[in-house]
């Protein structure tokens, strides 16, 4: 249940309302929010007077639900904005990990001739083995802050395990959480706290209620900004690294108000399915697109068979705008 409450309520009463429901407290400009447990189906008598309005809910899907919120939140970075009324499917670009000054010039370079301003690059990497790259850790931080304010880019780069989540709070602009650290509570109650937008892909094995969920963590942490990352669930299927999930897409897309940020790069696992795939994620009518790119993908320390050579990525660029405006968006 949400409880809305009547505005200069003190913030002793709103405390010890909060203790009384169980709830999480959301500070909104109009006055304090409670986010009861689900299980709540009627307002308390002890919190009548206090109370503006309420919503009851059917889940723990209650601050990301439509039925709450039927508007798709708006997600502002710092050179544009996705979800509410904006119609943009955000072209998310750049490789898998940031390797060296080189590499990460060579694609900025890129994304500047294709007008496409959002860069992403991994600089802490949750490998499945501890014998590979793990990632250039703060030092890479700090030279994709550099080549964000040398190419006019804005970036996106995520958080491995807690030890290091306000350093990639501190230095990107949009913080993705990865499909193993979306469990992780720790790192879902800083970026609760953090007043960035903040992707959080699926994991693998992750039901849509169970990834929502990890969403309504941030959210009922006070930050707003929360996009959703389908990147591929595991199912039978093993020529394909992944399977897209289009209809839990779908599912979302109906439920949930939150926008959403399509991944073909890690669900196919090879690079010659990713351009068909990425068309399709945009004719899906989302509101963003992750797509991983490397100078030489053969060379690549993570992700090496998925990410496309430039020229490809050229080439599936200019196939999307078409795809985009037949599904009244724009890509940007
Ligand atoms: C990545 O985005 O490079 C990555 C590691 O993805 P995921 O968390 O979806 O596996
Ligand atoms: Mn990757």
């Amino acid at each position: 249940m949400i409880l809305r409450l009547k505005p200069h309520i003190s913030e002793d009463i709103v405390l010890d309302l909060a203790r009384r429901t169980e709830s999480c407290v959301v500070q909104k400009p109009g006055g304090s929010w409670l986010i009861t447990p689900s299980k709540l189906k009627l307002v308390p008598e002890f919190c009548e007077s206090y109370v503006d309005s309420f919503w009851v809910a059917d889940s723990d899907i209650q601050l990301a639900a439509r039925s709450f919120e039927p508007e798709t939140a708006t997600i502002r970075t710092p050179l544009t904005q996705l979800g509410g009324d904006s119609s943009h499917t955000l072209l998310i670009a750049g490789p898998c990990s940031l390797e060296s000054r080189e590499q990460i010039e060579q694609t900025a370079g890129l994304l500047k001739e294709l007008n496409i301003s959002t860069l992403r690059a991994g600089c802490y990497k949750p490998r499945t083995s501890p014998y590979s790259f793990q990632g250039m850790g703060l030092e890479g931080l700090k030279l994709l802050a550099e080549i964000r304010g040398k190419y006019g880019l804005q970036i996106i780069t995520e958080v491995r395990d807690y030890s290091h989540v306000h350093e990639v709070i501190e230095y990107a602009d949009i913080i993705q959480v990865g499909a193993k650290a979306m469990y992780d509570q720790g790192i879902l109650r800083a970026c609760g706290k953090a007043r960035k937008p903040v992707l959080i892909k699926r994991g693998f094995g992750t039901t849509l209620q169970e990834f929502v969920q990890a969403a309504e963590f941030v959210l009922s942490g006070g930050n707003s900004q929360v996009m959703l990352c389908e990147r591929g669930i595991r199912t039978f299927e093993t020529k394909t690294r992944f399977t897209l999930d289009l209809c839990g897409v779908a599912w979302l897309k109906a439920y949930c108000n939150l926008p959403l940020v399509l991944d073909p790069s890690h669900a196919m696992g090879y690079a010659y399915g990713v351009p068909d795939l990425t068309r399709a994620c945009v004719a899906m009518g989302v509101d963003g697109l992750l797509i991983e790119v490397h100078p030489s993908p053969e060379k690549a320390l993570s992700d090496a068979a998925q990410q496309l050579d430039h020229d490809t990525f050229r080439t599936l660029k200019k196939s999307l705008s078409s795809i985009a405006e037949a599904v009244g968006r724009k890509i940007v």
